[in-house]
């Protein structure tokens, strides 16, 4: 397994890879690998040459979020992607989006859910993706569906753009309780963790009422919203959209999307739910 910080490495070693008649798969991560991380890494190692990126983005933190207190684990890191047989883990240094002045903005998607409650962060993630992109050049990028408006950004920023890579969705992975796998998920302690599991469970109910037949958003939302205040978490936002994220639905059909942003303890947690 090559571990590379430098990019004109990363460069070299995908030019070998193409030379070879091989096809690349890119993982972007920031780190702190869990079982989420390593699944989506496992679909990517059936494609071909898999790079996992690890970089804790600076561009893609607001100024009173967690950049600095962000887990990182390097060490660790390496030797679960070590065990995988990951070809190349590569950790680009900070030169990478230093003094950068070109950022990749969307006027559209970053307008809505997470992006009114992280002003700038949807630009941050696009930046640093088309540059992993560019030095890469693969044919597969992979992307989780727990930042699900983060998948459908990168989607259309690809589209857009004509870019010859194809953006590949995987599901969300969660613990036994149903909540999302999040690096964050360990700044909670052990009752703090119990609380977080709630809110899967609410958007599963959510779902579920939907349904027996009730399929008013309002109704829906409202009943989440309800439910989630009275299990202590501070609520963002809970909508109801079509998949592609270009409507906010006043009736819920199926193969919608249930999308929620709360606070627990001070720690965001992002989760989503199909209606089927
Ligand atoms: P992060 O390290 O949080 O930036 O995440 C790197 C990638 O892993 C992103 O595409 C995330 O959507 C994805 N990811 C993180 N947690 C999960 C999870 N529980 N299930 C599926 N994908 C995930």
């Amino acid at each position: 397994m090559e571990i590379i910080t430098d990019l004109k490495e990363a460069k070299e070693l995908r030019k070998m890879f193409r030379n070879d008649g091989q096809k690349i798969s890119l993982v972007p991560t920031m780190g702190k690998l869990h079982y989420g991380h390593l699944n989506i890494v496992k679909n990517a190692l059936k494609y071909g040459k898999v790079f996992v990126s690890i970089y804790v983005n600076p561009l893609q933190f607001g100024p009173s979020e967690d950049f600095n207190n962000y887990p990182r684990d390097i060490e660790g890191d390496i030797e679960k992607l070590r065990q995988l047989n990951v070809d190349c883990v590569y950790m680009p240094d900070e030169t990478i989006t230093k003094n950068n002045k070109t950022f990749i903005t969307d006027d559209f998607f970053s307008n809505k859910l997470c992006g009114l409650y992280r002003p700038g962060h949807f630009q941050g993630v696009l930046t640093i993706v088309m540059k992993l992109l560019s030095i890469v050049q693969p044919d597969f990028a992979f992307f989780g569906l727990k930042d699900y408006q983060q998948y459908i950004l990168i989607k259309k920023m690809a589209e857009d753009f004509f870019m010859d890579v194809k953006i590949m969705p995987v599901p969300i992975v969660r613990e036994e309780c149903g909540l999302a796998m999040s690096s964050r998920n360990l700044y909670f302690n052990v009752t703090e963790k119990e609380k977080a599991c709630n809110l899967y469970k609410i958007l599963n109910n959510t779902r579920l009422l939907f349904k027996k037949g009730k399929t008013l958003s309002e109704n829906l939302k409202h009943f989440a919203i309800k439910e989630l205040i009275d299990k202590n978490f501070t609520v963002e936002y809970v909508e109801i959209m079509d998949k592609e994220l270009i409507d906010r639905k006043k009736t819920a059909e199926t193969g919608d999307i249930i999308l929620s942003a709360v606070k627990l303890a001070g720690v965001r947690l992002i989760d989503n739910i199909f209606l089927e």
